[in-house]
C-alpha cells in the first residue's frame, strides 16, 4: 500500500514518465492537475485521474526510473555498462565496494543495488559539487545506509584495509593499481571504466609491474542493438547507442 513520503512512478497515456514523492500536494502537468494525496492508500498498478480526466498509471519506480530523472553532474555509466560490471565481476549481496569517482551516483545505485543492505560501497569523490549531487541521488534512491562518499582523491591511498572489489571511472585507474594490491581480497575483482583506447593502453603499461598479483586481463565493450518492433516489421533500429567505454576487469590472485 502507498503511503505519505514514498516515491511513486506515474505514467501517462502517451508513455511519460513522472517520479514524484507522495504528499498532499499537488502535481500539475501537461493532462491535467493531480492530487497526490489521493495516491496514499492505493496499491501500486492502480490508477490516478487528473482534473482533465486523465488517467496516470501508478508503479513503484527501479532504479532505473531513478536514475532516468535524478540530477546529472558528470557522465553518467550507462545501464548496460553498469551490468556487465555487475556480471563479470559477481558483485553479489553483503559485499563491501571500493568506487571512484562518484560523479552522479549513477553506477554507485547500480552497486549499492546489487551489495543490499548488508553491503557497504565506499565512492571516493574529489570534487564537492559533484559529491553533493551524488548524494541527494543515492538519498532518492533510498541507499544512504550502505553508501559512504568520501572526499578524497582516490589516486593519493585508499583508507580502507579491505575490499571485495575495486569499481572505477576516473581518467587514470593505473594510480589505484599499488592501493589496490594492499586492500583487494584474493578472488575480488578490480574493474576500470575508461571511455578511450589509449587509456586502456597506458592502463595495461603501467599494469606490467602489477601483473604478478592478478588473474588474467579481460577487457570488453558492450553494444547493444535494440529491435524495433512493429506489427508488419520487426528489425533493428537504426540508430543506436554505439560506443560508451571499455571495461577492463583484472581479478585478484
Ligand atoms: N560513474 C559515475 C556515474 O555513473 O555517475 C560517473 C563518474 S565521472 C565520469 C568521473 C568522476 O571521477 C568525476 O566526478 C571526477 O570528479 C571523479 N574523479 C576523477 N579523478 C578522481 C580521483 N583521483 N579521485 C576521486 N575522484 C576522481
Amino acid at each position: 500500500m502507498i503511503r505519505e513520503g514514498d516515491k511513486v512512478l506515474l505514467i501517462d497515456r502517451r508513455g511519460k514518465r513522472y517520479l514524484v514523492t507522495v504528499s498532499e500536494r499537488e502535481f500539475h502537468t501537461d493532462l491535467g492537475i493531480l492530487k497526490l494525496g489521493e495516491l496514499i492508500g492505493k496499491e501500486y498498478g492502480e490508477t490516478i485521474v487528473s482534473h482533465r480526466n486523465e488517467e496516470f498509471r501508478v508503479l513503484k519506480p527501479d532504479i532505473n526510473d531513478i536514475i532516468a530523472k535524478m540530477k546529472r553532474g558528470p557522465q553518467i555509466v550507462h545501464p548496460k555498462d553498469a551490468g556487465i560490471i555487475l556480471a563479470y565481476a559477481g558483485i553479489s549481496p553483503g559485499d563491501t565496494v571500493i568506487e571512484a569517482g562518484v560523479g552522479s551516483g549513477a553506477l554507485t545505485i547500480f552497486l549499492a543495488n546489487a551489495v543490499g543492505p548488508n553491503g557497504r560501497v565506499i565512492s571516493y569523490e574529489r570534487r564537492e559539487d559533484f559529491a553533493r549531487i551524488a548524494q541527494k541521488n543515492i538519498e532518492l534512491a533510498g541507499f544512504s545506509d550502505r553508501v559512504t562518499i568520501k572526499l578524497k582523491n582516490i589516486y593519493e591511498g585508499i583508507d580502507e584495509e579491505y575490499a571485495d572489489h575495486i569499481v572505477l571511472d576516473l581518467p587514470q585507474p593505473e594510480n589505484v593499481l599499488p592501493h589496490a594490491v594492499e586492500v583487494l581480497r584474493p578472488g575480488g575483482y578490480f574493474v576500470a571504466y575508461t571511455p578511450c583506447m589509449n587509456q586502456v593502453h597506458r592502463f595495461f603499461q603501467a599494469f606490467q609491474e602489477y601483473k604478478e598479483h592478478f588473474y588474467k586481463p579481460r577487457v570488453v565493450e558492450v553494444l547493444v542493438r535494440e529491435q524495433e518492433v512493429k506489427k508488419e516489421c520487426m528489425r533493428p533500429k537504426t540508430t543506436m547507442l554505439a560506443h560508451t567505454g571499455y571495461i577492463t576487469f583484472i581479478r585478484k590472485l
